[in-house]
C-alpha cells in the first residue's frame, strides 16, 4: 500500500515557490534531472497518507508488511537505502551473532542454514528481498528534517518533499550515535577518535596501537579483530556481560529462548530503565559462532583493563573496577546456567539429554594496569564502543525526555498517532532483535488500526495495550 497522491501544501516555514516558474528556469539550465526533487524540496506540493513510516531498517519494513495486510496506506522514507545500518554503520567483517533461525523477519522466507550466521551483507540482502516481496516501495534517499503536527494529523518534512499524514511511526532504530563518555573530551588532541559504527576494518587505521572503550559484544569483536590483524590492543572494561556461546550442546539463543526470557515484558522486569540500559552479550557469530571473552582476548595478547577514568596529558587513568566487574559478570553468567540446569531437571526431553552439569572455567586475568602512557605504548587511534544512544532533532512534539528519549508504553507514545517502533526493551526484552521487531510491528499496527489516527470500519475494536504485570525476578544476566 503506497500514498494517497498529492494534495495542497500549507507551508510551515518552507518558502513557496511557483512550480512553473521553477521548472522552466531549471529547463532553460538543462537540470531537468533535478527538476523534481528541486519542486518537491520547495515545497511546491505535500503528499499525502494515512501513515508515515521513518527508516527502512528490519523495524520500519517489518511495520509496512503489517500495514499492507491490514490496508493502510504508507509510505517508507529512508535517508539511505534500505538496511543503510547495516551497510555503512557496522565493520566489514560482521556476522549477527543470533543464529539464522533467530533472524527470520515476520513473514519472510526462512533462511537456509538454521544455526548459521549470516554475514552483515546478506543480511542487507535479505532485508532487500523482505522489501521485494511484500510489494514494499521504500522511499530512499529521503531525510526526515521535520515532523509537527498538523491539524489532527502530521506534517512531515524531507529533504525531497513534504508529507502529511494522519499517524507517524519512528522507526530509526536504537542505535543512532554512540553516546561517547565525557573522558572523550579530555583525550589528547593527537589521539584519533572513532566512534564503533565508524569502525569498518584494522586497513582503515593509521599506524600504532588502539584503545578500545567498552567491553560489550562491539568492543569485544573489535578488539580481537585488530588483535588478530597484529595490531597492539587495549581493552578499557566496564560492566560487561560474559556469555558461553554454547551450553548444554545448544546455542545459548536456544535456552534463552526455551526459558522465555526473549518473551520477558518490560512489565516484568523489576527495574525497567537498568533493563534497557543493559550491556549486550559477549557473544559473536563469526567461524560459525566463535567463543570471545576477556579471557580470550587476553589470551590473544590484548591488554585488559578496569574502566576508562580520564587522560592526565598523555596517561590514561583506568579504575580498579575489573576484578568486581569479572565477578560481577561471571555471577549473572551463572546465574542464567543455574536455570538452564534447573530446566533441564525439570523436563526429560530426549533431545536435551545434556552431557550434565557444565563446567565453565572462570576468568583469570593478569593484573590490570591503572594507568598507561599514550605515547610510550604507542597507541594512536582510541575506538568508542561505549553503547549508543538516540537523537530525534527533527521531532517537534512534546514526547522526547529530558535524556532525549522518545516517551512510550509499548510503542504508543502521549501523542495521538504517534508510535515509535524498534526500541531496545520496546515491550519485550527481543523487541530490538531481528526476530522480535515483528511482534511489535503486528501490536503497533492493530493499535494503530484500532485507536490511531486510521479511523478505519474497525474502530470499535479495543486498543491492544495489555495490562501492568507484577514484576518477577527472572532473567538475572542482564
Ligand atoms: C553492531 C551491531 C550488531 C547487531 N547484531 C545483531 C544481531 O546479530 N542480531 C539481532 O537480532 N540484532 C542485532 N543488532 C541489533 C539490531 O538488530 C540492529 O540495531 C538493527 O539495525 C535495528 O534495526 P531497526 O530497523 O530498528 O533500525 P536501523 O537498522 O537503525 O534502521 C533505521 C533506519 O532509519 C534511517 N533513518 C534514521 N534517521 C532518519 C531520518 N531522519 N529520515 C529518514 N531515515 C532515517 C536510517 O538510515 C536507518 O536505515 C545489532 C546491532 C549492532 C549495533
Amino acid at each position: 500500500m503506497d500514498d494517497e497522491g498529492a494534495g495542497a501544501f500549507g507551508g510551515t516555514g518552507v518558502a513557496r515557490v511557483d512550480s512553473r516558474t521553477l521548472r522552466g528556469v531549471l529547463t532553460r539550465f538543462r537540470c531537468s534531472s533535478g527538476v523534481a526533487k528541486l519542486l518537491r524540496m520547495t515545497g511546491a506540493r505535500a503528499r499525502k497518507t494515512n501513515t508515515i513510516v521513518i527508516g527502512a531498517g528490519q523495524a520500519g519494513l517489518t511495520l509496512s508488511r503489517e500495514l499492507s495486510r491490514r490496508s493502510v496506506a504508507h509510505a517508507v522514507l529512508e535517508r539511505g537505502r534500505i538496511g543503510e545500518r547495516w551497510r555503512s554503520e557496522r565493520w566489514e567483517s560482521l556476522t549477527l551473532l543470533t543464529p539464522n533461525w533467530l533472524n527470520r523477519l515476520s513473514g519472510g522466507e526462512a533462511h537456509a542454514d538454521a544455526e548459521g550466521f549470516l554475514h552483515r551483507r546478506d543480511f542487507v540482502d535479505y532485508l532487500q528481498n523482505y522489501a521485494a516481496s511484500a510489494g514494499t516501495r521504500v522511499r530512499e534517499s529521503v531525510e526526515v528534517l521535520a515532523v509537527e503536527r498538523h491539524r489532527d494529523g502530521f506534517h512531515v518534512r524531507t529533504d525531497s518533499g513534504n508529507w502529511r499524514a494522519r499517524n507517524v511511526v519512528v522507526a530509526t532504530g536504537d542505535t543512532d550515535v554512540i553516546s561517547r563518555p565525557p573522558q572523550a573530551m579530555a583525550a589528547p588532541p593527537w589521539l584519533v577518535q572513532l566512534d564503533a559504527n565508524r569502525y569498518r576494518s584494522a586497513g582503515q587505521l593509521s599506524a600504532g596501537g588502539v584503545l578500545v572503550v567498552g567491553a560489550g559484544a562491539s568492543g569485544q569483536q573489535i578488539a580481537s579483530e585488530l588483535r588478530h590483524a597484529g595490531q597492539r590492543v587495549v581493552i578499557a572494561t566496564g560492566t560487561h556481560a560474559r556469555m558461553v556461546r554454547r551450553y548444554q550442546g545448544k546455542d545459548i539463543w536456544y535456552w534463552l529462548d526455551r526459558l522465555g526470557d526473549l518473551e520477558q515484558t518490560i512489565d516484568e522486569v523489576p527495574d525497567a530503565d537498568a533493563a534497557r540500559r543493559a550491556v549486550s552479550l559477549g557473544l559473536s557469530g563469526r567461524n560459525g559462532g566463535e567463543e570471545i571473552g576477556l579471557d580470550r582476548l587476553s589470551a590473544l595478547g590484548v591488554t585488559i583493563a578496569g574502566r576508562l577514568e580520564g587522560c592526565d596529558g598523555t596517561a590514561a587513568r583506568f579504575s580498579d573496577n575489573l576484578e568486581v566487574d569479572v565477578a560481577d559478570s561471571e555471577l549473572r553468567m551463572h546465574r542464567l546456567l543455574d536455570r538452564v540446569d534447573a530446566y533441564l531437571d525439570t523436563h526429560s526431553d530426549a533431545e536435551l539429554a545434556g552431557p550434565g552439569r557444565e563446567a565453565i572455567a572462570p576468568v583469570a586475568l593478569p593484573a590490570p594496569p591503572s594507568s598507561l602512557d599514550l605515547v610510550s605504548e604507542r597507541i594512536a587511534t582510541v575506538i568508542w564502543a561505549t553503547g549508543y544512544r538516540r537523537t530525534y532533532p527533527w521531532l517537534h512534539l512534546p514526547v522526547v525526555d529530558c535524556a532525549g528519549e522518545i516517551q512510550h508504553r509499548y510503542g504508543v507514545t502521549a501523542v495521538p498517532g504517534l508510535y515509535v517502533l524498534g526500541l531496545r526493551f520496546q515491550r519485550r526484552r527481543a523487541s530490538h532483535f531481528i526476530g522480535g521487531v515483528g511482534a511489535d510491528a503486528a501490536f503497533l499496527a492493530e493499535h494503530l488500526t484500532t485507536c490511531g489516527q486510521h479511523r478505519p470500519s474497525t474502530a470499535s475494536r479495543p486498543c491492544p495495550v495489555a495490562p501492568r504485570v507484577a514484576p518477577k525476578a527472572f532473567a538475572a544476566y542482564a
